[in-house]
């Protein structure tokens, strides 16, 4: 996908954020399912003879040889069986079990609002992606394979029964005020089968390693999913250890002291994401008036100045380790200051 379009519930355009402002390779965004992206991963890994994948098979605990962890135990179709390892990557999501059994204590936050998601049928093809915010209101239409269309409604958490009793029908009324131009598409919506509910975390640990052992992902630092960095940053974790094991590997030294260097690296930027996200959060997910009008402000400001734009863009593009706004850029883009650089859009306002 290129081009995104923010608008307000009802449907007026506050500003669109056009991928193509990036440099190649990172002129697109992937807009693809979650299992899509996850078979071709799983597919890829198949590839390499070093690599076994046990399906059905979960981490039940950790070997040990004192302080250091030197393997796994795992439950699945052959039963109870061990697997001695150098190192061990927890990368099993919010809920790590590899987390828990190495005692790093996590603050796991469930924030108050999930997503309702469904994959609609469209009659014809949805070409650009649009994104609605309202007063407590999130509705996002996505293009997908062929001329399906991938929507994302915010929900308050533990209330996807009670939409459900509501009925069909009156979710498509309900979608068709906030987005009156895809009506034809929210009539596709036939079954709750074609819907799921997505719940939204956030977890923070003192630490990603210890003596033998790495968390990336989730594991380490769910974030709520305005950054859309979540999987990207479990992806550049991977290939932050492709680059530091060999070493550790060949001096057969997988210590804390060693694995720390990991989380050097990749720490500053998955915080600044995760904060950014929680900003994003009260900005976005409100129902208060002022705070929605300052939101809707700021979009309106992204929308004519191309260097804050850019700013947004590449951080949640993944390309920058820096905030997209300085305190002087939060007073631009509320409009309580004009921009004489508002025109400029230069490649080193990005730092990856
Ligand atoms: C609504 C929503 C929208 C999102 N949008 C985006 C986006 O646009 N861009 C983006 O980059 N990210 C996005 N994310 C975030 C992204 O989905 C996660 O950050 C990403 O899936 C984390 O990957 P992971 O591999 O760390 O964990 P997970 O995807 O949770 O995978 C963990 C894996 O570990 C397995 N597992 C768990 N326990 C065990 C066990 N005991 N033994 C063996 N295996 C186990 C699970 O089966 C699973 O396969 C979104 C998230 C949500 C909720």
């Amino acid at each position: 996908m290129r081009v995104f379009h923010f608008c307000c519930a009802g449907g007026t355009r506050l500003c669109s954020i056009d991928y193509g402002d990036l440099p190649p390779p990172y002129n697109r965004a992937i807009v693809t399912l979650p299992n899509v992206a996850h078979h071709a991963i799983v597919a890829a890994v198949q590839q390499h003879k070093n690599a076994t994948l046990r399906y059905g098979t979960s981490v039940t605990g950790l070997l040990r040889e004192g302080r250091q962890v030197v393997g796994l135990s795992t439950h699945g179709p052959d039963g109870t069986t061990t697997i001695r390892a150098k190192i061990v990557v927890g990368a099993d999501g919010a809920f790590s079990k590899v987390r828990e059994a190495l005692k790093i204590p996590a603050d796991l936050y469930l924030y108050p609002d999930g997503y309702l998601i469904a994959i609609l049928e469209s009659e014809e093809p949805v070409s650009e992606s649009s994104y609605y915010v309202g007063h407590k209101t999130i509705l996002g239409i996505f293009p997908a394979t062929g001329n399906k269309a991938y929507l994302f409604y915010m929900i308050p958490k533990d209330s996807m029964e009670a939409v459900k009793q509501r009925g069909i029908a009156a979710l498509q009324e309900q979608w068709s005020q906030i987005a009156p131009q895809f009506s034809r598409l929210f009539r596709c919506l036939r079954d709750w089968s074609q819907t799921a509910y997505m719940p939204t975390g956030r977890v923070r640990t003192p630490t990603w390693v210890a003596d033998g052992a790495v968390l990336i992902g989730d594991a380490a630092h769910a974030m709520n999913p305005h950054a859309s960095q979540g999987r990207m940053q479990a992806m550049v974790h991977a290939m932050a250890l492709s680059d530091l094991l060999p070493a550790c590997l060949a001096d057969q030294d997988y210590s804390v002291a060693r694995l720390k260097e990991f989380e050097r690296v990749r720490r500053p930027q998955v915080t600044m994401l995760q904060q950014l996200a929680d900003q994003q959060v009260f900005y976005w997910n409100t129902d208060n008036p002022v705070v929605a009008f300052l939101r809707d402000r700021v979009f309106q400001t992204l929308d004519r100045n191309a260097r804050l734009r850019y700013q947004v863009l590449s951080t949640t593009a993944g390309l920058r380790t820096m905030p997209p706004f300085s305190s002087i850029d939060r007073v631009i883009a509320a409009e309580f200051l004009p921009d004489i650089r508002a025109h400029e859009r230069s490649s080193h306002s990005t730092s990856s």
